[in-house]
């Protein structure tokens, strides 16, 4: 007598659905016709039930339509139509809170992450891990400036942070039904992904692959967008850049006593000496660069301290199509 039927149907689908395909789309019609060609045929060779949730982050060409088009054509592919565009990170999350498969793969809708791989990240979950990344063999298509950068930042992040954040993976990877409750429980605002998958821990594993160019389109990074994400890992994932001025600031301390104690011994022996502006000047400047240095980290840090405070929803979702239960934000 005291069935509640949405429940019922909530937990018949999350038992039926075994595999979850994540995929962000910002402007990216182009692709979308490969994409599912590409993602059907591998998901149909592995003979598991699936869902494919496109999260559309406030494009601007056809996207949607192209997306409404192949969910009237196959009821496992379903679309959140975010309210705007949010980014990358943040659709990812939409997309991973919709799901409901046993594991969870996003991927990106620019084939630049080989949908033919999902064999092989399943084969591994099988194995029993938790996590399957998709490593990139090679960067031999990205130009010297941009390797050298995200081998720097990798070097920074990875001496700064505690846990430690692998290199080339991007968010290509496969995650058990485990770690996606696990990252739902990390509420911040600010979604560092990488550094976030590497915090879980949980089993991990990898696998590589040659990463191949974008099939149509433009990227939507630039170096300013990049150094952006940098901040926000190192932020996100590491307090030394608060600290390090504690050690910064007392060793000139030392180094000014010495440099005082050389004076007052100076000026005993000698008597007064009047030139020293030049000296005067450096160390003025010098510290004074130090001191807005210093203000600037700690508003690194205020900044996002404050985004987080605000407590605002991480994304607004306008409507979805294809979702039968109610699957509302966790957010
Ligand atoms: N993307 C998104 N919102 C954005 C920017 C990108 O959902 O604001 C999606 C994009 O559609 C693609 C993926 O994120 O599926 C990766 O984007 P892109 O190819 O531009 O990045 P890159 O591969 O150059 O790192
Ligand atoms: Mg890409």
């Amino acid at each position: 007598m005291l069935l509640p039927m949405p429940l019922d149907l909530k937990t018949s689908e999350e038992k039926s659905t075994e595999i979850s395909i994540v995929a962000p789309c910002y402007n990216e019609e182009p692709n979308i016709d490969y994409l599912f060609e590409r993602l059907e045929s591998v998901l149909d060779r592995l003979n598991l039930s699936y869902e494919i949730i496109c999260v559309n982050d406030g494009s601007r060409d056809n996207t949607l339509e192209c997306l409404i088009r192949h969910h009237v054509r196959n009821p496992a592919i379903k679309v959140v139509n975010l309210s705007r565009n949010f980014g990358k990170e943040v659709a990812l999350t939409a997309g991973i809170n919709y799901s409901r498969g046993a594991a969870v793969i996003p991927i990106d809708s620019d084939l630049q992450d080989p949908p033919e791989l999902i064999e092989e990240l399943v084969v591994k979950w099988k194995e029993g891990y938790d996590v399957v990344s998709a490593r990139r063999r090679s960067r031999n298509e990205e130009g010297w400036l941009k390797k050298t950068t995200a081998k720097s930042f990798y070097r920074i992040i990875g001496r700064m942070s505690r846990v430690p954040i692998p290199q080339d993976t991007g968010d290509f990877r496969l995650l058990d039904r485990r770690v996606v409750e696990a990252l739902e429980k990390l509420p911040e605002r600010n979604r560092f992904m990488k550094g976030l998958f590497a915090w879980v821990g949980f089993k991990q594993t990898y696998i590589l692959y040659d990463r191949p160019q974008r099939y149509k389109g433009t990227t939507k990074w630039n170096y300013w967008k990049l150094w952006n994400f940098a901040l926000d890992g190192i932020t996100s994932f590491s307090l030394a850049p608060l600290k390090i001025w504690t050690y910064i600031g007392l060793f000139i301390s030392c180094v000014a006593l010495l440099y005082a104690l050389f004076i007052f011994m100076r000026t005993l022996i000698f008597g007064i000496d009047f030139p020293g502006y030049a000296s005067l000047m450096v160390a003025i400047l010098f510290l004074g660069g130090i001191q807005l240095i210093t203000l600037g980290v700690i508003g690194e840090y205020l900044g996002r301290v404050y985004e987080e405070v605000k407590g605002r929803p991480l994304y607004l979702v306008r409507d979805s199509y294809g979702f039968t239960d109610n699957r509302t934000d966790k957010t």
